[in-house]
């Protein structure tokens, strides 16, 4: 029913567990497609199989990035990694631009997306980044937190149909410097980036925060993915 759409997903060792929260599951079923699991398997072959499979791609959220991807030497303040994961997805996302794949990148998403095309990110804003605000929120998951102000003239922008907005936030890495070929469209108060797109494809977005936890009450991030959907038709 509808496109395919693989989600990436997290693997504890501990517990040999792979999976995704249900959240995104449960969005993509209701925008009317249908989502398949991409497991952890960083080689080419995997990547290019899987991206012949699906109709489009959503890089979920997850644990930090791994400094080696963009160049950085670990500061104190970042959290685990797991790298298998960071070049999996890294090559997931080249692969789905190459194909003109629709790509969703959500939270860590929006940051491999980056990091896939040149740019990079703050390991830790707290250290990093005066005045900024609390992006770990101390709300529930499906509850909005902090305000954004998103760019109008954006393909963002026009699909929610808003300039500003509350949402969820559960982050402390962000982008730092945008990737070339891309564009910041939203930003919290703090000036932190909180959405990215880029001109040349049809629907390469990144969001920082978790649209697929608010869609059950949310009609604005219930539209973020049906138009997601649409674009993987
Ligand atoms: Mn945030």
């Amino acid at each position: 029913m509808g496109p395919v759409i693989g989600v990436t997903t997290a693997h504890l060792e501990e517990e040999i567990n792979t999976y995704p929260r249900h959240y995104y599951v449960q969005a993509i079923y209701k925008s009317g497609a249908t989502p398949i699991l991409i497991p952890v398997i960083p080689d080419q072959d995997a990547v290019d199989h899987y991206m012949q499979i699906v109709d489009g791609l959503i890089l979920s959220g997850g644990t930090d990035v791994d400094p080696k991807y963009f160049g950085q030497e670990p500061i104190r303040g970042t959290g685990r990694v797991y790298p298998e994961r960071d070049s999996l997805e890294i090559a997931l996302a080249r692969k789905a631009l190459k194909l003109k794949l629709p790509v969703l990148g959500i939270c860590r998403g929006i940051q491999v997306l980056n990091i896939a095309f040149g740019g990079d990110i703050y390991q830790d804003i707290y250290s990093q980044v005066p005045g900024v605000l609390e992006h770990s929120q101390k709300a529930p998951r499906n509850s909005s937190w902090h305000s954004i102000e998103l760019l109008p003239e954006s393909k963002v922008g026009r699909i929610l149909g808003v300039k500003e907005l509350r949402v969820n936030s559960f982050h402390h890495q962000a982008i730092r410097n945008i990737a070339p070929g891309f564009r910041v469209v939203a930003r919290s108060r703090d000036g932190i980036i909180e959405g990215i797109e880029t001109e040349n494809h049809q629907f390469v977005i990144g969001v920082q925060w978790h649209p697929e936890a608010l869609v059950e009450d949310d009609d604005i991030a219930l539209n973020l993915f049906q138009a997601f959907i649409k674009a993987c038709y």
